[in-house]
């Protein structure tokens, strides 16, 4: 493996220090990814009191001891899309993965992004590297080790490039500077320095990791996990969809355990119609 730079090792260590802190929030996935549910704002009691406001002053009598009644509106709401109550719940994750997964991900438009930016500071230098399940289908290995030594090389490569440009520019921004070709540096960036991060960072493979905060709110979540949860979603967007309900079923079991019955019976009743008219 090649040597890392000084922002990916401090990226590591915080990995691990969110990961003691709050390790029923956190996941490790792949060779460098990571998912935390960092907080949440509103829960089930704050849908059902929310819904109810239609139909009755009464908020749930007790906090969070649900009813028969409460549990009966909830499923009801979400079967019938009674989309507004739902997005007065909010989830603020945390994940560092690959940009190709990001690509994706960021598709889903109705949520808030905010990602570490190559502008600034230098890539994180570590690349994605498949796994013996990423890279078979069916039993069959469709990269072998061979192919993936070359793959960690060439990744290698880019980073060492990268490092190697940067740090040339860098010496020739400071003896421009030091002949008084270039003024002296002032406050605040370098704007020599990050037109030459902007143009380095062109080379970065899709398989380099990013950081991002994803604040969703559950109506945009639970369209996630459907889309991104299925059978059909690439391989490395599913891992983070499955990590990112695990987290969010253990923080509000009620509303994860009502979704998944939405979503099994919308899948079920799906299939039967495609069944019936032939296509199946
Ligand atoms: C298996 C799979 C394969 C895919 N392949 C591709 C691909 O090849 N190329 C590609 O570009 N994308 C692809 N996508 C992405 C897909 O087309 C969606 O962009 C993505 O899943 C986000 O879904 P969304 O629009 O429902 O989510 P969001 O953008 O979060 O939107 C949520 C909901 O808000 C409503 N909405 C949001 N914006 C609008 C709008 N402008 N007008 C009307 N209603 C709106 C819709 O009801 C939408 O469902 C793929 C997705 C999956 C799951």
């Amino acid at each position: 493996m090649h040597e890392i730079n000084k922002a990916t090792a401090e990226l590591r260590e915080e990995m691990a220090q969110r990961s003691a802190l709050n390790p029923g929030g956190t996941r490790r996935i792949g060779n460098f990814g990571f998912i935390e549910l960092e907080e949440t704002w509103g829960d089930e009691a704050t849908i059902i009191n929310t819904a109810r406001i239609s139909t009755t002053n009464q908020r749930l009598a007790n906090g969070h001891e649900f009813t028969d009644r409460d549990r009966a509106l909830l499923y009801q709401l979400l079967r019938d899309q009674h989309g507004t109550p739902f997005e007065t719940v909010y989830f603020r994750f945390r994940f560092i993965a690959p940009i190709f997964v990001l690509r994706q991900w960021v598709k889903h438009r109705v949520s808030s992004w905010n990602e570490f930016s190559m502008r600034y500071r230098k890539p994180i230098s570590v690349a994605y590297v498949p796994d013996v399940t990423a890279r078979t289908v069916d039993g069959f290995a469709v990269l072998d080790e061979a192919a993936i030594d070359e793959y960690e090389a060439l990744m290698a490569q880019l980073f060492a490039w990268y490092e190697k440009q940067y740090s040339a520019a860098c010496s020739r921004i400071d003896g421009a500077r030091e002949c008084g070709e270039l003024a002296p540096k002032e406050g605040g960036r370098d704007p020599y320095r990050g037109r030459a991060r902007e143009l380095l960072r062109n080379v970065m493979p899709v398989a380099t990791y990013s950081d991002v905060y994803w604040t969703v709110n559950f109506r945009s979540l639970m369209n996630f996990f459907k889309l991104r949860r299925k059978q059909d979603a690439q391989y490395e967007i599913r891992e983070y969809a499955d990590a990112a309900f695990a987290l969010f079923a253990a923080r509000l079991p009620l509303l994860a355990e009502t979704m998944q019955r939405v979503l099994d019976e919308s899948a079920a009743a799906g299939a039967a119609a495609q069944e019936s008219s032939g296509h199946a």
